[in-house]
């Protein structure tokens, strides 16, 4: 018995960029025969629709909505629904699973934390972070940035990103001998109509969301939910030449690489 699960979804109340309210997605993932979702809101350097200075509880609330909303309505509707968030830094995107509203109200330094700080805390916390999309190439993004000792997996495939930068994606993660895990970055519902749904099946049914954790910190991941080939690069096979991983003592565990540099771009 395997179990899918969506684990990068963004919600309309706290996410500045998606048009569609939790509940909305909820119907198509029933019938793609998803057990659970992960709601993973822009968190408070993304592009998050809350103003930063607003009372650290008054902005957890708000944030929070996005998630609870979408929980209960996946209560009444029989799709299980758990919290994460996605953090942004350079315009790289870190997915972090397994603390909860509770756990931000008393964590308000959370909001400062650099990569390594994100990667410490949250672990000592019992949760995780996964780097989301790491070879997204968008106008907003003026760097690569690799955050190659600090994460506990990479987001293999997003179905956000073109096929290619998933390819480098997964060659990444393999040359680093991180786990991968696969979601859709969903932001509307054409995108769940369309069936471009992705994410991961365990083989075990998930309780809270400190399941997922264990899933990825003991690689129990089984198979990603993503159409055949999507992480096969199509063209020049050198690409993967120019992913670095010796970068690991860097000062808070990224490295930046030009855009035109990597994908040759003017
Ligand atoms: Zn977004
Ligand atoms: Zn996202």
């Amino acid at each position: 018995m395997s179990y899918l699960y969506e684990t990068h979804l963004h919600t309309r109340e706290a996410s500045s960029c998606a048009l569609a309210s939790g509940a909305e997605y909820i119907r198509s993932y029933l019938d793609r025969g998803f057990t659970g979702i992960i709601v993973t809101d822009h968190f408070y350097n993304g592009n998050s629709p809350l103003s930063g200075n607003l009372p650290w509880k008054d902005w957890v609330a708000l944030f929070c909505r996005g998630y609870e909303h979408t929980r209960q309505a996946g209560e009444r509707q029989g799709l299980d629904v758990f919290f994460g968030w996605e953090e942004t830094f350079d315009g790289d995107d870190y997915l972090v699973y397994g603390l909860d509203k509770t756990w931000l109200l008393e964590h308000p330094e959370v909001r400062f934390w650099n990569r390594r700080e994100q990667f410490e805390q949250a672990g000592s916390f019992g949760g995780c972070v996964v780097q989301a999309h790491p070879f997204r190439d968008r106008y907003y993004i003026q760097e690569i940035h690799l955050s190659t000792g600090c994460v506990d997996a990479v987001e293999a495939a997003n179905a956000g990103n073109d096929r290619n930068f998933d390819a480098l994606a997964m060659r990444y993660a393999q040359k680093l001998g991180l786990p991968v895990t696969a979601g859709s970055d969903i932001h509307n519902t054409s995108q769940a109509a369309q069936g471009a749904l992705f994410g991961v099946y365990l083989d075990k049914k998930m309780e809270s969301i400190q399941d997922y954790v264990q899933a990825i910190k003991t690689k129990a991941i089984t198979r990603l939910h993503i159409p055949p080939g999507r992480c096969d690069y199509q063209g020049n096979e050198d690409r993967d030449i120019a992913i670095p991983v010796d970068i690991r003592d860097a000062q808070d565990n990224s490295t930046g690489l030009s855009l035109k540099q990597f994908y040759g771009r003017g």
